[in-house]
C-alpha cells in the first residue's frame, strides 16, 4: 500500500490520502464512580489492556488519558514479530501486516576508508529475526496500532472507549481494604483539562489499577515506587520525514555511522515515502535536559545531512519530530506490595510500560515491551475478578515481567554502547570491525529478543513440565506457543495453530497424537481424550460452569500424524455441539501432512506424542506424557477455582 505521497496525513490508512481525516475524540462523559479495572494511560500499555478487558461482559473497566484525544503523530514506530502475534490474538494483525513496512533487510554503513569524511556500504543482510514468527517486524506510526486497538474495544460487547481531558492528580490504595477482593481500595483522584469544564475534579474508586501513564507515572510515584539505574545522559533526535535523496538506501532499514559527526539510524515507514532519522546528539551535562539543548527540527536535519555526506538529503516535510533522552532504568517493583511482605497477599495496584522501564529508542523495543507486559496482565485479572482463578495468580505479573524488563535494559545498554561506538576505519584495519559489525552481530545474537519471541518465563507453578521438554523441544517451556500450520480434518484447510490462541482469557490444551490412531480406542490419544471428556478429575469438567460451553474455559485441540481421519469417527468431545442452537465446531481437530507437518517443526515425539498446555497469553505453561490425566488435573487444580 502506498500513501503520504503529497504529505504525512494521519488516521485511517484504508481511507484514501485525499479522503483521510481523523476521527473526532469521544463525546466527555462523567467518569464512573467505581469500576473493577482502571487504566491510566492511553499508550500501548493500557490500550491492550483495555483491548483485552473489554471483551469481558462482566468486568467494569476504565481508560482515563490526559491528552484530548487519540494519538496521531510519532513515538514508536517499530512493530515486532510478537507484537504482531498478540494483534493476531485480538484479531487485528492484517491491517497491520497490510499497512506497515516490512523490515526484510539491514544495510551498514561506515566512513569510507580512502576518504572518512564519506560514508560507504559496507554491508547489507536479510534481517536476522526473518523466520522466527509467521510474521516479520514491521514499521508503523504508533497512533495507527492504538486505533486498531480502539476499534476493537468500541466494537467489543462492553464498547469500551477512553475518558480523554483527565490528568490523574493522585492516587492512594485504602491497606485496611486491599485483601478484601471484593473491596474496592483504590481511589483516584482526576482534574478535567478541557475547555468546557477544566479544574473540574473527579473521583473513581476501583477493585485493581493500573498505571500505564508512561516515564513519569503518578501511579508509580503515588505507591513510593523508585526507578533505579542510570538516568539519562545521552539524547538522540528523531524525526519522521518525506525526503527526497540520492542516498540509495532509503526505503532499507541502516545504520549509518561517520567519523566524526554521530550516527544516524535510518527506518523506512509505511507507505512507501516516509522515513524516520534517529539522529545521535551529544552528551548532557551532568543534570542537564534535552530541552535545554534548544534544537530544532532544522538542526536535526542539517545534522542528519553531515553525517550522510556525501549523500544529499533534502526534506520536504517533517511530520513529526522530538528529542528523546532516557536513561535504562528498571522500577523496584511492579506492584503495591513492598518487599519483605508476608506471601499471599492480593496486589490491588500494577505499573506497566514505561512506567515500571524506560530505556532509548534505539532497539525500538518501547512499545513492544510495553504491549506484551499489560498482555500479561489482563488475562490474570479476568480471571482472578471473574471467581476462576487464585488470586496468587497477580503476583506472577512483576515475577515474569520484571525480569524481561531487566533482559531490555541490559540490551538497550549494549545497543546503546554500539551505535555510540565511533568506527576506526582508515586507522588500522583490525580495528574497522568494532563499527557497524558489532551492531550486526548484536542483532544476530539478540534476535530473538528483538523479535520478541524468545522471551520466556522461568519456571514456576505457572510454567512448569520442564522433565517432558523433550516430548516438543521446539516448544520451549515459559515462551510463547510458536506457530505452525496443520491441516484441518474437517475442510482441509492449513491453520495456523497459533492463531487459535485467541486473546479471549480461555486456557488451551492441544494434543499431539502419538503413533497410534486416535480410532482405536486403546491409543493413549483416545484414553486422554476419554478422561477429559467424562472424569471427574477432568480440568475441562470440573471448571466449566454449569450449562456453559464445554470450551468455555479450557478449549481442547488435537493434531494427529494419521492420515485416515474423518471428522464424522473423531469423539463428539473434539467437535462438541455449542451455543443456543448446540451446533457443532468443527475447528479443533488437526492433521500434518507432507507440507504442514508440526511434528517435524516443533521437535514433538512422533512415537509418544504429548499435551501442550497454553497460557491465554499464548505461552506455554506445561508440558505432560499423553497419559499424564492426574498431572493434568493437578496442574489446573493448583490455581483455578470452581
Ligand atoms: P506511553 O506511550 O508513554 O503512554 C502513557 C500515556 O499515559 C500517555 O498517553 C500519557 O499522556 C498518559 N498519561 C501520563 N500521565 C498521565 C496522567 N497523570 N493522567 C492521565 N494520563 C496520563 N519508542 C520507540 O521505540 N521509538 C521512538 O522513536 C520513540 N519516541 C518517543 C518519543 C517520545 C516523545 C516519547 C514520550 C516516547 C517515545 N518512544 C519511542 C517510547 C515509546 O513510545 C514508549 O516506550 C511506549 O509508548 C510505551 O508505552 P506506554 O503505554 O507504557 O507509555
Amino acid at each position: 500500500m502506498q500513501f503520504h505521497l503529497n504529505g504525512f496525513k494521519p488516521g485511517n490508512y484504508q481511507v484514501p490520502d485525499e479522503a483521510r481525516e481523523p476521527d473526532p475524540p469521544p463525546p466527555m462523559a462523567d467518569l464512573p464512580k467505581e469500576v473493577d479495572v482502571l487504566i491510566v494511560g492511553c499508550g500501548p500499555a493500557g490500550l491492550a489492556l483495555a483491548r483485552q478487558l473489554a471483551d469481558f461482559a462482566n468486568i467494569k473497566t476504565c481508560i482515563v488519558e490526559q491528552k484530548s484525544g487519540p494519538m496521531l503523530f510519532g513515538q514508536a514506530d517499530g512493530i515486532s514479530c510478537r507484537t504482531m502475534e498478540i494483534m493476531e490474538a485480538f484479531n487485528s494483525s492484517e491491517l497491520l501486516v497490510k499497512e506497515a513496512y516490512q523490515l526484510h533487510q539491514n544495510a551498514f554503513w561506515e566512513p569510507d576508508a580512502r576518504n572518512p569524511q564519506r560514508i560507504k556500504r559496507t554491508h547489507k543482510v536479510a534481517d536476522a529475526r526473518l523466520g522466527l514468527s509467521e510474521f516479520t517486524h514491521g514499521v508503523v506510526n504508533q497512533a495507527r496500532l492504538h486505533d486498531i486497538l480502539l476499534d476493537g474495544m468500541v466494537h467489543s460487547i462492553t464498547h469500551l472507549v477512553p475518558h480523554y481531558n483527565r490528568r490523574l492528580l493522585e492516587l492512594a490504595v485504602d491497606r485496611s481494604l486491599t485483601q478484601d477482593l471484593r473491596a474496592h481500595p483504590v481511589t483516584a483522584t482526576f482534574e478535567r483539562n478541557d475547555a468546557s469544564q477544566s479544574g473540574k475534579v473527579e473521583t473513581v474508586k476501583a477493585r485493581y489499577v493500573v498505571g500505564c501513564d508512561g516515564a513519569r507515572s503518578v501511579v508509580r510515584k503515588s505507591l513510593g515506587i523508585e526507578l533505579q539505574g542510570d538516568s539519562a545522559n545521552k539524547a538522540w533526535g528523531v524525526m519522521d520525514v518525506l525526503p527526497i535523496t540520492n542516498f540509495p538506501d532509503i526505503r532499507v532499514k541502516s545504520f549509518i555511522q561517520s567519523k566524526d559527526n554521530g550516527a544516524v539510524m535510518l527506518v523506512p515507514r509505511e507507505g512507501g515515502y516516509l522515513v524516520r532519522l534517529y539522529v545521535e546528539l551529544d552528551l548532557l551535562g551532568k543534570d542537564q535536559r534535552a530541552s535545554q539543548l534548544n534544537l530544532s527540527a532544522d538542526d536535526l536535519i542539517a545534522r542528519a545531512r553531515r553525517i550522510m555526506n556525501p549523500y544529499w538529503l533534502e526534506v520536504k516535510e517533517v511530520a513529526w519530530w522530538s528529542i528523546y533522552e532516557v536513561g535504562q532504568r528498571v522500577a523496584e517493583r511492579f506492584d503495591d506490595i513492598p518487599a519483605g511482605s508476608p506471601d499471599g497477599l492480593v496486589p490491588r495496584a500494577f505499573v506497566a510500560g514505561d512506567a515500571c522501564h524506560t530505556h532509548s529508542p534505539k532497539g525500538g523495543w518501547g512499545l513492544n515491551t510495553s504491549l506484551p507486559d499489560t498482555f500479561n496482565l489482563g488475562w490474570k485479572l479476568a480471571a482472578v475478578l471473574q471467581g476462576g482463578s487464585h488470586p496468587k495468580l497477580l503476583r506472577t505479573y512483576e515475577a515474569e515481567r520484571r525480569k524481561v524488563a531487566f533482559m531490555l535494559i541490559n540490551a538497550d545498554r549494549e545497543m546503546s554502547a554500539l551505535v555510540a561506538t565511533r568506527p576506526h576505519a582508515g586507522k588500522d584495519a583490525s580495528l574497522a570491525k568494532t563499527g557497524t559489525v558489532d551492531i550486526e552481530n548484536f542483532i544476530a545474537r539478540q534476535n530473538g529478543f528483538i523479535a520478541g519471541t524468545s522471551i520466556g518465563y522461568d519456571e514456576s507453578w505457572l510454567c512448569t513440565g520442564h522433565e517432558n521438554q523433550a516430548l516438543a523441544s521446539g516448544f520451549p517451556i515459559g515462551q510463547r506457543f510458536h506457530s505452525a500450520r496443520a491441516v484441518r480434518v474437517a475442510d482441509g484447510r492449513p491453520v495456523q495453530l497459533g492463531h487459535l490462541n485467541k486473546a479471549d482469557g480461555r486456557w488451551r490444551i492441544f494434543i499431539f497424537g502419538d503413533a497410534e490412531s486416535p480410532l482405536d480406542a486403546a491409543s493413549r490419544s483416545a484414553g486422554l481424550i476419554g478422561f477429559l471428556a467424562d472424569a471427574d478429575t477432568s480440568p475441562v469438567k470440573k471448571y466449566t460452569p454449569a450449562g456453559a460451553d464445554v470450551d468455555s474455559v479450557i478449549e481442547v485441540c488435537a493434531v494427529f500424524q494419521q492420515q485416515d481421519l474423518a471428522i464424522e469417527d473423531m469423539p463428539d468431545f473434539l467437535w462438541p455441539a455449542k451455543g443456543k442452537y448446540g451446533l457443532r465446531d468443527y475447528e479443533k481437530v488437526f492433521q500434518t501432512n507432507e507440507m504442514h507437518d508440526i511434528f517435524e517443526q516443533r521437535g514433538i515425539d512422533r512415537l509418544n506424542g504429548c499435551i501442550v498446555v497454553v497460557r491465554p497469553d499464548q505461552h506455554i505453561a506445561n508440558i505432560l506424557p499423553l497419559d499424564a490425566h492426574a498431572g493434568l488435573s493437578r496442574f489446573f487444580d493448583g490455581f483455578m477455582l470452581r
